[in-house]
């Protein structure tokens, strides 16, 4: 068993954390959490399972109107087996009296009625049979489409799974460093919580630090007297000074 050399730390005296040492922390932890929620929404597992959940609808929706296209085609032959059957019956009635007639003229009429009874017959079951046709292979094509269904599911609930995947490890990371902004929120006056929380709100980030002239929060040089306010103000409270440009808390 090694002796780890950190492990003697925490018997000495804490070192002095300023004021604006911990309002920095504060802000990276948000900041890091702030990241992390803009990346939750924003995870190109969004944009696959969203891929996989459009090819699923669209997968269903054909499968819907090839189901009333078949429901339709099983109504137009149907109506097409009646009509033919009643035009055979009145055919059958036709033939029946045809035997009855003697006058040449009426057995003509009669003739030239069968003739279109059997013409109107024929396209009746034209009808019939190119619905018949459509539908064996409209059947054919419903097999093959019904056949796609468990990909379309699997791949639908894998990218749901990598989706999850990403967004615990995601919460795991954003429920850590919540542990840590709530410690370092409680090392902070009420004073000083509620100036930041104020902030925040209205300007997203909170605390900026101030780099040479530039306060990196609005990214606005400062004149040499604001500089000097800053600088003085800071002195006076743990290093923290408001931006003169943007409101921000400037660490200096
Ligand atoms: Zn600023």
């Amino acid at each position: 068993m090694t002796t780890d050399p950190e492990a003697t730390e925490s018997s000495e005296p804490a070192a002095e954390v300023s004021p604006a040492e911990r309002i920095a922390a504060l802000q990276a932890a948000d900041t890091e959490i702030d990241q992390l929620v803009h990346r939750r929404e924003r995870l190109p597992e969004r944009e696959s399972l969203a891929t996989a959940s459009a090819a699923m609808k669209a997968w269903e929706a054909k499968r819907a109107s090839m189901r009333n296209r078949l429901d339709e085609l099983t109504g137009v032959i149907e109506k097409a087996e009646s009509e033919a059957a009643e035009l055979r019956q009145h055919k059958e009635r036709l033939e029946a009296q045809m035997k009855t007639v003697i006058a040449p003229r009426e057995a003509e009429a009669l003739m030239h009625e069968m003739s279109t009874l059997d013409e109107q017959r024929d396209a009746v079951e034209t009808v019939e049979l190119e619905a018949l046709e459509e539908q064996a292979a409209l059947d054919d094509d419903l097999t093959v489409h019904l056949g796609l269904e468990a990909a379309h599911r699997d791949t639908m609930s894998r990218a749901d799974e990598v989706l999850a995947g990403v967004v615990a490890e995601i919460d795991a990371e954003i429920a850590a460093i919540t542990v840590r902004r709530d410690a370092a929120r409680a090392e902070l006056s009420d004073g000083l919580l509620a100036r930041y929380d104020r902030v925040r709100t209205a300007s997203g980030v909170a605390v900026a630090t101030l780099s040479g002239h530039r306060c990196e929060g609005c990214h606005l040089d400062l004149s040499a007297a604001e500089i000097d306010d800053v600088k003085d103000e800071a002195a006076a409270n743990g290093g923290i000074a408001d931006c003169p440009q943007c409101g921000r808390m400037l660490v200096v």
